[in-house]
């Protein structure tokens, strides 16, 4: 029998709500239990939390006695075998590989990880699998998906001898070239065939890779925005090329002596590659080396949480859980009102960017709430927009309390609508349709990347008077990089939406960050720049593929744990436009009112419509 390493899986919901521990055990592609010693708080992350002595013999027990027999690959007493699994956060991870990206997966030295591009194709797809079967090695299919509509099979056997199945387009285009639209169809309808010939949408690891490793800024983006990891390589051996098997695997060596680690890209649709594989395996054994298993880490909320019934939830979160005041408790704190100062400012900028604040419109604003909007043009039994609420960012930092201890001032029944990671046309323009059918305002957090290629709908929000607020300039994961680059990132992101508003208007000074995730530096940086940081307190998993119905039901469902608070929904999905309405409809029914949230200065501007 082959057992993998038993292995602690740490499942976290992205908002980073729910942190759950647990062991689980694996024999083959066949899970033999999971053992979930309990709910920990996320400072578990850093191993700092304590277990009881029984829970924690128990797991060394297991550990001990699976060690060996992990390292035994039936009928071949000499493989190099697969030395660990490495299950990756897509969201943490989301841009690897050195040849494009400045990072790349967290290897020790003397680790390689294997991927091949391109297939499935016979007979070469099957004789990689046997190769990599007869040495218990484990490895990363990048599929395209017209190949895998033709021999579904391989998928399947790929995926059902534990190799982790990732997508690679649908017809291995150059994407850059399609235009954004085109080339976003091309990466989901290859994940779609993908899925389809797997049987199983938790099957598919998101997990991309471009073809000639393409990329443009807004893919990336989009991709980030999806949770799909964008992989790159380390280093590969032009098995592509006309040459011999030989020199596929001279090339490989020589490369990989460089680095001594890394991920290596191969081709399983070509005919010296099977060849070149077999004696590949010998020589990094032979030199040491170690083959390493990469598979998503469990990152969906609790309900969605079976990523992968076989690859996914096996192996150690492989980064520590990143510090900062953010992952306190969920959910526990009540709101507090004195969170949110109502009270106008003429400069809500601060110190920002001078030359925003010289665009600012500085009428008087309203010193506290105003009822506004109950009316609605051609729709009489509008949801509507309740009343407005002014917040300073000099007296209110943070809101939200999936990440901190207060909200908005918000009333029972009262939710704030926001949407992240827009614009894009159409997706975003459905959502503006839909919140104008109902008289109703949100606030939207834009990505520059994205806004750069969607001025016109962002100027269409800002003009039916939403609240611009923003979400960095391309939605990296602002706790990975160095301070200054991070508030690069803002400071971008800040500068291009407000190039692509009118010029007498600036977005507020509202920010919110990729993934939720910041540091306790960032924090004090976005205190002195006067720019509050949203989190939330409610979420729909919109950004998952789940159906318009789904959205709507995870979204009440979130809603009505608290029964007010701060909504986060993803314009950019085609499953939130579309379940727009029918939310809007459900919220008034259940008797919920929208409030609208909008910096010192600007409401005078809604106010006027
Ligand atoms: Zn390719």
């Amino acid at each position: 029998m082959e057992l993998r390493l038993p292995s602690l899986i740490v499942a976290r919901s992205h908002t980073g709500r729910d942190v759950k521990q647990g062991l689980e055990i694996t024999s083959g592609t066949n899970r033999l239990g999971t053992i979930v010693f309990g709910i920990a708080d996320a400072r578990l992350g850093r191993g700092s939390v304590m277990l009881s002595g029984i829970k924690v013999g128990f797991l060394l027990a297991i550990i001990l006695g699976m060690g060996s027999a992990y390292a035994e690959c039936p009928g071949n007493p000499n493989a190099i075998g697969t030395s660990r699994v490495l299950a990756i956060n897509p969201s943490e991870y989301s841009q690897i590989g050195t040849v494009d990206y400045e990072e790349t997966l967290p290897l020790n030295d003397h680790e390689v990880v294997l991927t091949f591009d391109d297939g499935p194709q016979s007979p070469y797809t099957e004789q990689v699998l046997d190769a990599l079967a007869a040495e218990c090695v484990k490895a990363t299919f990048f599929v395209v998906g017209e190949m895998a509509r033709e021999a579904p099979a391989l998928v399947r056997r790929a995926y059902s001898e534990g190799h982790s199945i990732g997508s690679h387009t649908q017809t291995h285009p150059h994407l850059p070239k399609l235009g954004f639209r085109k080339a976003k169809e091309e990466i989901e309808k290859g994940m779609d065939s993908t899925i389809a010939a797997l049987g199983d949408p938790n099957a598919l690891a998101p997990f991309f890779r471009a073809p000639y490793l393409e990329m443009t800024d807004r893919l990336e983006h989009y991709l980030g925005s999806r949770r799909v990891a964008i992989w790159s390589i380390d280093f590969q051996a032009d098995d592509w090329e006309p040459i011999s098997a030989d020199q596929v695997v001279a090339l490989a060596l020589k490369r990989i002596e460089v680095p001594h680690k890394g991920i290596l890209l191969l081709h399983d649709i070509e005919a010296h590659t099977p060849a070149a594989l077999v004696k590949l395996l010998r020589e990094l054994k032979s030199r040491g080396y170690k083959i390493v298993h990469v598979v998503p880490a469990a990152v969906a909320a609790p309900k969605a949480a079976s990523v992968s019934s076989q690859a996914a939830p096996s192996g150690v979160a492989s980064r520590p859980t990143p510090a900062g005041p953010n992952l306190s408790p969920a959910f526990t704190g009540e709101a507090s009102p004195t969170g949110a100062q109502l009270q106008s400012r003429k400069d809500p900028f601060g110190s920002v960017d001078s030359a925003h604040t010289e665009k600012h419109d500085a009428a008087t604003a309203p010193e506290s709430t105003a009822s506004h909007g109950t009316a609605c043009k051609d729709n009489p039994t509008a949801l509507g927009t309740s009343r407005i609420i002014v917040v300073d960012p000099i007296r209110s930092h943070r809101v939200g309390t999936v990440q901190f201890s207060q909200t908005l001032p918000l009333n029972d029944h009262e939710i704030v609508l926001s949407f992240d990671d827009g614009p894009l046309s159409p997706e975003t323009d459905k959502v503006l349709d839909a919140l104008a059918a109902e008289c109703v305002k949100a606030t939207f957090f834009v990505v520059g990347a994205m806004v750069k290629d969607s001025t016109d709908t962002l100027r269409r929000a800002y003009a039916e008077g939403h609240t611009i607020g923003t979400a960095t300039e391309s939605h990296r994961y602002l706790s990975k990089l160095p301070l200054k680059q991070a508030k690069r990132e803002i400071t971008d992101g800040i500068a291009t939406a407000a190039a692509a508003l009118p010029a007498s208007a600036v977005p507020a000074p509202f920010f919110r960050a990729p993934y939720l995730e910041t540091t306790p530096a960032l924090d004090e940086y976005l205190i002195a720049r006067h720019l509050m940081l949203w989190s939330i307190d409610a979420q729909a998993d919109d950004w998952q593929n789940i159906t318009p119905d789904q959205v709507v039901e995870r979204a009440l469902a979130s809603v009505e744990k608290k029964g007010k608070g701060i909504l986060m929904l993803y314009d950019i999905q085609p499953q939130t436009a579309a379940a727009l309405p029918k939310l809007l409809t459900e919220l008034k029914t259940r008797g919920y009112r929208v409030v609208h949230v909008a910096p010192p200065g600007a409401v005078s501007r809604d106010t006027m419509q």
